[in-house]
């Protein structure tokens, strides 16, 4: 008979935990999951789950955001990117235009979009037009991204591109010393298109247990289990706790388009700077499809400063999960999903959003 997601959490609290463990989930899809639920509030107290790096829109540089404003402000095409990215301010002037959003306002032909697939029909509908998709995401918008442009797409359709991978995030906090977690719960989906392999490191590198999860409470409480035993049985391997869905390789097409159209080189993120090996980037075959090469850039290297936030704002704090969104300082305060300061109160993945959109409006702040 199949688990249900009551008995796994019988099943955890028959642990016999001795002391505080701390778990980083790695994907804004499983925090939402998480705090759905409420299972942090029904696992025994000695467990923290930890919201990691897993928010697309909360990464993606200032600079880029204020370069697709500029863009769509200055140049007769049309923009479009996913609608989270249309309220993500930038650091200028009130005075200023500070979000695509208000760009729109202001006359910008901007556009959102739910999936890349938008981007190509509203390419083909409008044959006259540039159209430029501000393209932010992870491996698993990265890859029909790329699709798109192996199987042929349209030629007016551009990329003003801030793509960037999960692991290397993980990688960076691992290699610091002080990662703030136990185990780890590795992301379903991007371990359907590159394989659960890429997270064999977590194992192997840094002897953290590890278990890829989907988006159920079952399996998302199998993964917990799974860490847990593998601490407390001082065993260490990397568990695949959504093998429905996530195959050993991935998916060796998706993964093939990547690689046809991406490069990888160091990359920078929002709030904490550059991570090595972390960005896609077109190869010189896809160049001509590079925004910055047809329009020119936008912002000017005054604007490469991925390290200021806004006056206040915690964001990059809680991306990394050295604290919980209501530890920041304006949580709640100057900051709601009304009013966003930062990112992670406007992206649906982003861990502000997601903890003010399930109640939890108490701060924690010392
Ligand atoms: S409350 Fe706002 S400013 Fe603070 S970390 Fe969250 S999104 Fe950033």
């Amino acid at each position: 008979m199949t688990a249900t997601a009551g008995d796994w959490l019988k099943r955890i609290r028959d642990l016999p935990l001795t002391g505080p463990v701390k778990i980083m989930n790695v994907c804004g899809g499983h925090e939402r999951s998480i705090s759905a639920a409420g299972i942090r509030g029904v696992l025994p107290s000695e467990i923290e789950l930890v919201p990691g790096p897993g928010c697309p829109v909360c990464i993606c540089p200032e600079e880029d955001v204020y370069e697709a404003i500029h863009l769509a402000l200055e140049e007769d095409v049309t923009l479009v990117t996913f609608g989270d990215m249309l309220r993500v301010p930038v650091n200028v002037s009130r005075r200023d235009v500070r979000s695509l959003e208000q760009a729109k306002a202001a006359g910008a032909d901007i556009r959102p979009i739910a999936s890349p697939t938008e981007a190509i029909e509203i390419a083909r509908g409008n044959p006259d037009r540039d159209v430029v998709f501000f393209a932010a995401g992870f491996e698993t918008t990265m890859a029909p991204v790329a699709a798109a442009f192996c199987e042929g797409a349209p030629d007016n359709l551009y990329l003003l591109l801030s793509g960037r991978l999960t692991w290397p995030a993980v990688a960076m906090l691992l290699e610091s010393g002080e990662p703030g977690f136990d185990a780890l719960i590795a992301p379903g989906h991007v371990s359907t298109v590159m394989g659960p392999e890429d997270w064999q490191f977590v194992v192997d590198d840094f002897g953290l247990p590890a278990a890829v999860a989907g988006f159920t409470s079952v399996s998302l409480l199998a993964a917990m289990y799974s860490v847990l035993r593998q601490l407390l049985e001082r065993k260490r391997f990397l568990d695949n706790c959504y093998p429905e869905v996530v195959r050993p390789g991935g998916n060796p097409g998706a993964r093939r388009q990547l690689q046809q159209v991406f490069e990888v080189g160091d990359a920078t993120w929002r709030g904490i700077g550059t991570i090595p090996d972390s960005g896609y980037a077109l190869r010189p075959a896809f160049a001509e499809r590079d925004s910055r090469q047809r329009f020119g850039e936008h912002g000017g290297q005054e604007r490469k400063r991925v390290g200021l936030m806004p006056k206040g704002c915690d964001c990059a704090q809680v991306v990394l999960g050295k604290i919980y969104p209501n530890q920041c300082r304006i949580y709640g305060l100057a900051c709601t999903p009304r009013s966003p300061i930062g990112p992670c109160m406007v992206s649906e993945e982003g861990a502000c959003r997601i903890w003010w959109a399930h109640g939890i409006r108490e701060r924690d702040v010392a």
